[in-house]
Formats: C-alpha cells, structure tokens, sequence
C-alpha cells in the first residue's frame, strides 16, 4: 500500500463527484484494468480526477471477482484552470487523428474542434472514440483535466463563431504567415485558438476570410510543408512556450 502523502502511479478519470468519504463503483473496464491488468488488491491506492474537484487518493475494495469500489479519502490536489488554448482542426484518417488528440491532451490543448473544410478527406469522425483517446492521455499526463472536445462544425460556422475574446493562429503553409513569436506579440494574454488545415491545405475560399480577420493572424511553421498533425503539435507547443505553461 502507499504511504498516503505520495500520489499513486495510477490514475483514473471518474464522472462523479469527489469528497472525502465517497464511495465510486468504477466502470467494468476500469475494475478490469485495476484488478487484472495492474493486479491492485485491498487497501491499494489509485488516484482520482473529474475535471472539477482536483485529484483525490482512493483505495480499492475488491467486489466479488471483477468489480471493485473505490473509498476516496483525502485531495492531493486541488483543482487548477490550465492555459485556454484551444485546437480547431480538420480530420484527418485514422491513426493519425488519434495520434493528434493524444498528443494535444499532453500538450495542455483545453479543447479540441473539429472543422470540416473544404479538402477534409474524412465525412465521419468518431467523437467516443477522440474523448477515450483524451481522457487516456490525460490519465497518463497528470492532467487535472480531459480536454472537451466539440461537435464537428462546417469551416463556414466555425468562422461565424469566432470573436476577438480569443485570437486565432492557423497554420499558413504557403509562406503568407509570420512565426507565431511575431504574431502573438502584445496578445500573449489572450486565450486563443490554433487551426490547422487538412492534408490538401486550405483552399483560396477560406483562406481570404482568414486573412480579413482582424484577431487572426497566419502563421508560418518554417520552410517545409508538414502534415496536419504535426502542424497542429508544433503550434501547441510553440504556443505554450510563448503564452501558456510549457
Ligand atoms: N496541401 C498542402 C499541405 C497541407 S499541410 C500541400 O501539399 O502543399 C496541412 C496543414 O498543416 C496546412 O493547412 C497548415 O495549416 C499546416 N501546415 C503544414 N505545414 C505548414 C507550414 N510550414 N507552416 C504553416 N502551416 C503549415
């Protein structure tokens, strides 16, 4: 069993409410991933986080041979708001898109939005599935928070909902942009959201009222042409250097 001050290895994201004293009955995947993957018997300690109430250490009862109960005992940390910085994105296929929720999760990305432009190759995108991707990623990242992710939106709403409480740095692959050190200068308070196209970039259509947008600014990423994910990753990233908490 660990001693109580050290936070447990693992750690659960959980929907219910988190106080000391409460009881959690963990989803069967969970119990399974507890009790037969990690082999965590009676008294063992996990952690746990919903996203409101911080991180709180629970100890595991065994419930027959499958299910368990979780006794939450006492908060290891209290709940934190993380840098505001959104990711808006064109699906891409599959594994790639996974990869990307995945990575954005570790790098901090509050929330991540779909964006269905007019050369995304992909009609469909498995919302249950980018959520499981998330909330892995922030189990395994120590994030107190999974990143929310937002219904699909056509390129056209996507623009109509934009404002200047929150800038906008979207990926510019044809030279047009400045680095995202120059664009973000005199805004580095202001929550903001990255863009990235899809495989076949922007077209022309959505490129000119990216351009005539007076809170967005076109970023460039350097000479070579990147995929989309790696785009978006590096703007995150570069974003979190100069703005958020890396
Ligand atoms: N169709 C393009 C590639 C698009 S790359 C071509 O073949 O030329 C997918 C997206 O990643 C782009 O829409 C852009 O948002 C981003 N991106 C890739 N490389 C970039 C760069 N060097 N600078 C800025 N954004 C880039």
């Amino acid at each position: 069993m660990s001693p109580p001050t050290q936070s447990p290895k693992i750690r659960l994201y959980v929907d219910a409410d988190l106080a000391s004293g409460a009881e959690l009955a963990p989803r069967d995947d969970q119990a399974h991933y507890l009790r037969r993957v990690m082999r965590l018997g009676a008294g063992d300690a996990v952690a746990v986080f919903n996203g409101r109430d911080g991180e709180w250490r629970a100890t595991l009862s065994p419930r027959g041979k499958r299910s368990a109960v979780l006794h939450v005992e006492c908060c290891l940390r209290g709940q934190t708001a993380g840098p505001d910085i959104w990711l808006a994105f064109a699906p891409v296929k599959r594994p790639h898109i996974d990869f990307l929720v995945e990575k954005a999760s570790e790098l901090g990305v509050a929330r991540l939005v779909p964006v269905m432009t007019r050369f995304t190759m992909v009609d469909r995108v498995n919302l249950d599935r980018l959520r499981a991707n998330a909330i892995e990623a922030a189990e395994q990242s120590g994030r107190l928070a999974v990143p929310g992710i937002a219904d699909p939106v056509s390129f056209d709403e996507f623009v109509a909902g934009l404002g200047p409480d929150r800038g906008l740095y979207w990926g510019d692959e044809t030279g047009d942009g400045v680095p995202l050190t120059s664009a973000i200068t005199g805004h580095k308070e202001r929550p903001a959201s990255v863009f990235v196209g899809p495989e076949g970039g922007f077209s022309d259509a959505e490129r000119t009222p990216l351009h005539a947008l007076e809170f967005a600014r076109a970023v460039s990423l350097g000479p070579r042409i990147l995929r989309a994910d790696t785009a978006a990753l590096v703007l995150l990233a570069q974003w979190q250097t100069l703005a958020g908490d890396l």
